[in-house]
């Protein structure tokens, strides 16, 4: 995952303060790097490697001026952590493009080769971004350029998801004409529009995660679809057009794991599914025989799922780990060893919570079984009587092609070993994990077709041995 956000609007706006606050509420969709590009009579833009804070703490931002621009927070899937692989990427022509994705393209082996035997174009890094704003431009060449208008435009968007295969979001700038939009053709990944009244005029806004728009007072409008694109031209009109568009697949751990529990995915308030999610949970736990005292969830995106359990089961809930919210997410952090580091100095159970109960511990999910193993091991040293380890989320059992970093099908604990053996691995008392069909149930009763293929094996795009062993190629050295 990444995060990101564009905002047009009338001549007078300075996109980037409301560019550079969006991204603050977006931080937790990645921490390695962050870009920001604005327009005004040419492309202006600042990038580094780290957070918003650090990258934008001495920064003057009347330097990047205009009222239309676009920001980056990068999390590492596809090409390493280095500065030439930070976003927004730019190209001179046609007119002058700049262009920010979230997601990850499956078939870059064949568009790498396809861009330069067909359009003679050389790709200058390893990130799949240049891919998707290459074929785009590509597309919109062949139309006649001094004739600019907006069907063309939809019918290069048209082409480019026919050619780009994958799941991703983008945003474009295209200079002196307007603000593009686009997903891939199942909406596999979130992208909301927003827009603010000003005495000028609208600003119209898109960003990950609506969050961004209560920070910033904006208007949610809609999530953008599966296949479909918007334009907003220089008057600031907008035009909407489903180009290529399949069956729907939104990712379902989204809403377990990645967004905020705050953003509104789908009309959907992502904390409300969460506590769905738990009270789901409530129906294993008693089948087991389990009898917890009382339940805790690991700080803090288990939280809703740990108080739907507890309210379903009439059990209470207690905050039984503290945690040190200066430290980054381990779940994203590249190494395994960096993972552990941060996970240590992370939480630290509450002794006089936890000591001498029957404790249920609720996470999210189970991903290397590392981080939950080294949980029970800290409730266990504080005292707790049994540790029974709950994942929100059914076992993984696939790596996700789409852009979440679970490359190797040998680092998923669920993969490779039974619910049973995972338990004894992570030294708890008892496991349990939400039922797939419980949770698949779920979103057909709020009629949202998810992608649940790293619990289901079933790849909305299909899968080949190719792409997966060319992704694992790729995450591997990037990792190095
Ligand atoms: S495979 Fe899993 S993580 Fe990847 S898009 Fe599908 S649901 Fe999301």
């Amino acid at each position: 995952v990444c995060g990101i956000v564009g905002f047009y609007g009338p001549p007078k706006t300075k996109a980037v303060y409301d560019i550079i606050s969006g991204l603050l509420s977006l931080q937790h969709r990645g921490q390695d790097s962050v870009g920001v590009v604005t327009f005004k009579e040419k492309f202006r833009m600042k990038k580094g490697l780290g957070t918003v804070s650090t990258v934008f703490k001495d920064e003057n931002l009347e330097e990047l001026p205009g009222c239309m621009g676009l920001g980056h927070v990068r999390y590492t899937t596809q090409g390493s952590n280095e500065l030439i692989n930070v976003q927004p990427f730019t190209v001179n022509y046609p007119f002058g493009l700049s262009m920010v994705h979230n997601g990850n393209v499956i078939n870059f082996k064949h568009l790498r080769n396809y861009l330069y035997e067909e359009h003679h174009r050389l790709l200058e890094t390893s990130n799949d971004l240049e891919l998707l704003l290459y074929t785009f431009a590509s597309e919109m060449e062949k139309h006649d350029l001094k004739n600019f208008n907006v069907d063309d435009v939809f019918s290069a968007v048209t082409e480019t998801q026919k050619k780009v295969e994958g799941a991703y979001c983008t945003i474009t700038m295209i200079a002196n004409k307007g603000m593009l939009v686009f997903t891939d053709s199942y909406g596999i990944r979130p992208l909301v529009m927003g827009v603010k009244q000003t005495d000028e005029g609208p600003v119209y806004a898109f960003a990950s995660e609506s969050t961004c728009f209560d920070y910033l007072e904006y208007d949610l409008i809609r999530d953008i679809g599966p296949g479909e694109a918007i334009f907003i031209d220089t008057d600031l009109n907008v035009h909407e057009r489903v180009c290529y568009k399949k069956q729907m697949n939104f990712c379902v751990f989204c809403y377990i794991y990645f967004a905020r529990e705050d953003s509104v995915l789908h009309s959907r308030l992502v904390a409300d599914c969460r506590v769905k999610l738990g009270k789901k949970l409530a129906k294993q736990i008693r089948s087991s025989g389990i009898k917890p005292d009382i339940i805790i969830d690991v700080p803090s995106s288990a939280y809703f799922f740990a108080s739907g359990l507890s309210e379903e089961l009439g059990i209470p809930y207690r905050r039984g780990i503290a945690k040190n919210n200066f430290i980054g997410r381990s779940f994203i952090s590249p190494t395994q060893s960096e993972r552990e580091k941060v996970v240590k100095n992370k939480l630290n159970p509450i002794r006089k919570i936890v000591s001498g109960k029957k404790v249920a511990v609720v996470d999210d999910s189970i991903v290397r079984g590392t981080t939950s193993r080294h949980i029970v091991q800290l409730l266990k040293k504080a005292g707790a009587e049994k540790v029974y380890f709950i994942s929100a989320a059914p076992p993984i059992i696939s790596p996700c092609i789409y852009g979440i970093d679970m490359a190797s099908k040998n680092e998923l604990i669920a993969a490779n070993y039974s619910i049973d053996r995972i338990g004894e691995k992570i030294e708890a008392d008892a496991i349990i994990y939400q039922s797939l069909s419980d949770m698949q149930e779920l979103y057909k009763e709020v009629g949202l077709p998810i992608c649940d293929a790293c619990f289901s094996g079933n790849y909305p795009t299909g899968k080949s041995d190719e792409v997966f062993e060319q992704i694992e190629q790729e995450r591997f050295s990037s990792r190095k």
